[in-house]
C-alpha cells in the first residue's frame, strides 16, 4: 500500500501488517509492490465500481468497526451484482481520523476477512493517509463479467416486467430506530432491522444469473423509487409501480405500519441494497428460475411504458402523489 502524508510515525508498517493477510490473492504481490495485477479471463471485462463511506454522513463513530469495514465492502459487492459481475478484488483507501487506534483497525481487518471467505474477493492494495477530519474510507471493487454482458441501466424497454429483490425499507427502518423511533417494535423487529441498515446483503447470487435476462439494472441505494426513475431516465422510458406490491418485512410493518404512506416512506428510504431489474415479459418465467437457483426471492412490482418518470398506483389504481422520491446527495 502507498503512504503519504504523516500519521504517527511507525505506524503506517503497523497498518500494513494488519492488512496484508487480506491480501491473499497472487496479483496483490502480499501489498509490497506499487500496484496490484488483474487477471481476467479470455472473452471476460472488468466492471469496476467505488463508493465512500464517511463518519457521521453513512455510519457512526462508535458503530462496531467489524460492521463499518463490512457496509463498505458489501455497498461495492452490491453495485458488482447489480452489473451481473463476478467478484475479483477491491482496492481500500483509508483516511485515519485522530481518534482511530491499533484495536480499531484490528477490528475493522477482521470484519474485511470474514466477508472476504464470504463473498470470494481480496484485497489487492489501496492507500493509507491521516486525516484530522472524520474517518473516511473508500473500495473500489473489481468485477468480471461477459464480454458485452455488463447490465446497464439503459435497457428498459416498453412492455418489460419491473422486479425487485428481498424486501424494501429495512435499513431505513433501522436508521430510524438508532435516531430513537422505536414507536410499537418490538425488540426482536428492531434488531431486524438495525442488522440491515448496518450490514446489506450483496445479491451476487442473483445477480450473476442475470446478464442474459434483465434489461436494466441497478442496486437501490437512494431509495427504491428514486432508482428506478434513474433507470427510467437512463432508458427513456416511463415505470409503473402499484404500491402494494412493495415487499415489506413484518418488522417494518410493525414499525411503520400497513399504510400507503408507511410502503412510499420504505420506498424512498434507501440503503437496501437489493436488485432492482427490469426484463422482457417473455422471460418472466426464467427470471423466477434464476431467482429460485440462488435462492434470493424477488417480487414483480411493476411494468416499464412509454413516457418518462415514476409513477406510482395505490391498491385502487389510483396514481400516488410522492414528494420525496429519494435521497439526493446535493
Ligand atoms: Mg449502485
Amino acid at each position: 500500500m502507498d503512504k503519504t502524508h504523516a500519521f504517527r510515525p511507525g505506524e503506517f508498517a503497523m497498518i500494513d501488517r494488519i492488512f496484508a493477510p487480506l491480501a491473499t490473492s497472487p496479483g496483490a504481490l502480499g501489498l509490497t509492490d506499487d500496484a496490484a495485477l488483474v487477471a481476467l479471463k479470455p472473452g471476460q471485462e472488468m466492471v469496476v465500481t467505488a463508493d465512500t463511506l464517511v463518519e457521521g454522513v453513512h455510519f457512526f463513530r462508535d458503530d462496531p468497526p467489524e460492521l463499518i469495514a463490512q457496509k463498505a465492502l458489501r455497498v461495492n459487492l452490491s453495485d458488482l451484482a447489480a452489473k451481473g459481475a463476478e467478484p475479483l478484488g477491491y482496492l481500500l483507501t483509508l483516511s485515519l481520523a485522530p481518534w482511530i487506534d491499533e484495536d480499531w483497525l484490528k477490528s475493522f481487518a477482521n470484519g474485511l476477512g470474514a466477508d472476504q471467505m464470504e463473498f470470494g474477493i481480496a484485497l489487492l492494495g489501496g492507500d493509507t493517509t491521516a486525516t484530522p477530519g472524520p474517518l473516511t474510507l473508500s473500495i473500489t471493487a473489481m468485477g468480471s463479467v461477459g464480454l458485452g454482458m455488463m447490465i446497464r441501466r439503459g435497457g428498459a424497454r416498453p412492455g418489460d416486467l419491473v422486479f425487485v429483490s428481498g424486501t424494501i425499507g429495512d435499513a431505513g427502518g433501522g436508521l430510524a430506530v438508532l435516531k430513537g423511533e422505536a414507536a410499537d417494535a418490538s425488540p426482536s423487529a428492531r434488531e431486524v432491522l438495525i442488522g440491515r441498515y448496518r450490514r446489506p446483503t450483496p445479491r451476487l447470487g442473483l445477480g450473476r444469473l442475470l446478464p442474459p435476462l434483465a434489461s436494466a439494472s441497478l442496486d437501490v441505494s437512494d431509495g427504491l423509487l428514486a432508482d428506478l426513475a434513474h433507470i427510467a431516465e437512463v432508458s427513456a422510458v416511463g415505470i409503473v409501480i402499484e404500491v402494494g406490491s412493495i415487499p415489506l418485512t413484518p418488522s417494518l410493518r410493525e414499525l411503520w405500519g400497513n399504510s400507503d404512506e408507511a410502503v412510499i416512506r420504505a420506498a424512498t428510504a434507501g440503503d437496501d441494497y437489493e436488485l432492482a431489474f427490469t426484463a422482457p415479459a417473455i422471460l418472466r418465467e426464467r427470471v423466477v428460475a434464476a431467482a429460485e437457483a440462488a435462492g434470493v426471492s424477488i417480487t414483480e412490482i411493476g411494468r416499464v411504458q412509454a413516457g418518462s418518470g415514476v409513477l406510482l398506483l395505490d391498491r385502487a389504481g389510483n396514481r400516488l402523489p410522492v414528494e420525496k422520491s429519494g435521497f439526493t446527495h446535493f
